[in-house]
């Protein structure tokens, strides 16, 4: 039993070490036959065609919009309750982020202000899958269909959750997954892009290796060495080394996932009609990873966040604020976005705290978790 609890972490055991050690004593630390095994593993799991596997979910995101053919001056609609690495890989391309407010409880786009947010240059509408609660696919399909816009999911929290019984990760133009350490399965560093399309999956793997293809040339080959660099690219490669983790760690995700709800589930019943906060809601058609459990602070309380999250903090408890909207980071605000964008976003964040949540929580530590935060209420 730990004293320390944070918000999230990665779970290892004996199995994800000795595959690290087997590609270790292999020949191949990067480029080699763990990185295509991970993939197809990826892509059977989340029922898509294809996967691609990057060095981190922001490179994820990155060949994502590339691979879908956005660029300079076009616009695409997004989230502002996300990570930065959402917007900030439309920046790297001249994509224009569209940011548009939020539901007040999911945290997930608003539906009824994404349509009319399109304009002529929208090209794409970016779903977030808040804490691993999917957004509306089933709108947000309709909205891309009217207005002939791509879909692109960052399910960078939701690997295992589902939408009305269908796995994340199949549904859209491109799907995005994230295996930092705090995310539902890790490779230490790493992402993943998903797609059923065969030319964006081209694109994906020719991306991620600066634009270099060795078929499909534009000019004659000059011979068996011969290779072409087509357009502008990243070394966005995994290694090996991260792939067999990702195999290993792949193999438990429905295990960690049901733990995760386990424990949600006990919060619910523990903190039911608490005077202090509202708990995360689940629509009908989802099946959350519970990447996150997300808490908000009611009236009353909301103007104590930054004293209460402190006391937890001294509590022995992680927890984090996820998150800052993007558009009020300093950088977004040189660009132009204003305070006030996204009121419900705003309010979002003034109420939101991230408590713990993870695989590894053994029953005692929910209730030690549960004890220590009443008591931090009682104290304020
Ligand atoms: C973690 C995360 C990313 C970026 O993933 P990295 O692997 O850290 O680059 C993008 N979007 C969201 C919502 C995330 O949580």
């Amino acid at each position: 039993m730990t004293d320390f609890f944070p918000y999230s972490r990665q779970a290892i055991d004996e199995e994800d070490i000795a595959a690290v050690v087997s590609v270790l004593k292999s020949d191949y630390l990067t480029q080699g036959p763990a990185v295509e095994a991970f993939e197809k593993a990826l892509s059977e799991y989340a029922g898509a065609c294809y996967a691609v596997v990057f060095s981190s979910g922001t490179a994820a995101l990155h060949a994502a919009y590339f691979a879908a053919g956005l660029g300079q001056a076009d616009e695409m609609i997004t989230s502002p309750i996300t990570f930065a690495a959402t917007s900030n890989a439309a920046l790297m391309l001249g994509i224009k982020p569209v940011f548009v407010d939020v539901e007040g409880d999911t945290g997930n786009i608003d539906l009824g202000l994404a349509g009319p947010a399109v304009k002529p240059k929208t090209k794409a509408v970016v779903p977030v899958h808040y804490a691993g609660h999917p957004a509306d696919m089933d709108g947000i399909r309709d909205i891309a269909r009217k207005h002939g816009l791509i879909v692109i999911e960052d399910a960078c929290h939701a690997i295992g959750a589902q939408y009305s019984g269908r796995k994340i990760g199949g549904l859209s133009d491109i799907t995005v997954f994230s295996f930092h350490p705090v995310k539902p399965i890790t490779t230490g560093e790493g992402g993943a892009a998903l797609t059923n399309d065969r030319g964006i999956y081209r694109r994906l793997k020719q991306f991620r290796t600066h634009g270099i293809t060795r078929e499909d040339f534009v000019n004659e080959s000059h011979g068996d060495w011969y290779y072409e660099m087509q357009f502008l690219g990243n070394n966005y490669r995994m290694t090996d080394i991260q792939a067999a983790l990702g195999t290993s760690q792949l193999k438990k995700l429905d295990a960690f996932t049901r733990r995760r709800r386990y424990i949600a589930e006990r919060y619910s019943l523990a903190f039911k009609d608490n005077p202090y906060f509202d708990l995360p809601p689940e629509r009908g058609y989802a099946y959350s990873s519970y990447h996150l459990y997300p808490v908000r602070l009611k009236d009353g309380y909301k103007d104590k966040r930054r004293a209460i999250f402190t006391q937890m903090r001294k509590a022995g408890l992680g927890v984090q604020v996820h998150y800052i909207p993007v558009y009020l980071q300093p950088y977004y605000q040189k660009l132009g976005y204003e305070r006030g964008l996204c009121p419900i976003a705003e309010d979002f964040y003034q109420r939101e705290i991230s408590i713990p949540i993870y695989p590894a929580m053994g029953d005692g530590e929910i209730n030690s978790v549960v004890t220590r935060i009443f008591e931090v209420f009682k104290h304020l």
